[in-house]
């Protein structure tokens, strides 16, 4: 059976038993991802963001529902998916060349080709002169985009990306913007990204998932036309229309913020 779908999550809760009781983190949410496609969820914090990237890379099962990787279902994690974080995680006593071969080492898939498509990813990040060079030589931004060549190092279909750039200053943020859009529409590839900035969301993704809080739900789908998402992030914010999105979801937001 062929499925266009990369992510669908269908009636997906997640409970989280705690002391003071029964938590629900998420609560009934579809969603159903088209391979290629770039999402983001947006939401206050505790509405579940992290817990359905959680879900989606199959590091812990949902309490109901069912979820889907091209039609398979999860259960537990795959090289399909891969997941990108808000610290980058390098190992400080590892090289630059030595971090972005973690993910092939630890999959046991580790060879002359997939080294040299790694080192070739580190090119295009423009950080081949850098491989010999240790994570605290490298600035943040530079962290980031060697994470980045680790997470795309192992060839996922899909990448999730948890506030990826939300420890970046602003300009390299813009930058690193373009820069993983760029890479990930020539390779084709599928993402989910959870960002607190509501300019990123729009800039991004071709749509945006709103979440409200207690338990969390999907509130509000926010298809972002091809005028914004078909230029890179930089540019689109340029556009009139950006605006109107982007005021868009913050009044959709604000309903949700806390007083
Ligand atoms: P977000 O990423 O949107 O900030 P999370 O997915 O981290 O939200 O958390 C959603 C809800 O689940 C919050 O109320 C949080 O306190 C709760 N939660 C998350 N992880 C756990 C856990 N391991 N045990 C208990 N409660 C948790
Ligand atoms: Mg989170």
């Amino acid at each position: 059976m062929t499925n266009d779908w990369a992510i669908e999550l269908k009636e997906v809760s997640k409970k989280y038993i705690t002391k003071t009781g029964i938590n629900y983190a998420v609560a009934n949410v579809n969603l159903s991802v088209k391979a290629g496609e770039f999402i983001s969820l947006v939401g206050p914090s505790g509405c579940g963001k992290t817990t359905i990237l959680s879900l989606i890379a199959g590091l812990f099962p949902p309490s109901s529902g069912d979820i889907y990787i091209y039609g398979q279902k999860v259960e537990g994690p795959t090289s399909k998916v891969g997941y990108m974080l808000q610290q980058d995680y390098l190992f400080p006593w590892r090289s630059i060349y030595q971090n972005i071969l973690l993910g092939l080492e630890i999959t046991k898939t580790l060879n002359r080709e997939t080294e040299q498509h790694a080192l070739y990813l580190l090119e295009e990040m423009g950080l081949i002169d850098y491989r010999h060079h240790y994570p605290h030589q490298l600035s943040g931004g530079m962290r980031q985009r060697v994470a980045l060549v680790r997470t795309l190092a192992t060839e996922p279909d899909i990448l999730l990306l948890d506030e990826p750039f939300s420890a970046l200053d602003y300009q390299t943020k813009l930058r690193l913007e373009d820069l993983v859009c760029n890479t990930l529409k020539k390779h084709a590839k599928t993402a989910v990204l959870v960002t607190h900035d509501l300019s990123e969301a729009v800039a991004m993704s071709d749509t945006v998932y709103v979440l409200s809080r207690n338990p969390g739900r999907i509130n509000q789908i926010i298809e972002i036309p091809p005028v914004i998402s078909e230029k890179t992030p930089l540019a689109s914010r340029n556009t009139p229309e950006f605006q109107t999105y982007f005021k868009r979801l913050w009044e959709e937001l604000d309903v949700y913020e806390d007083r």
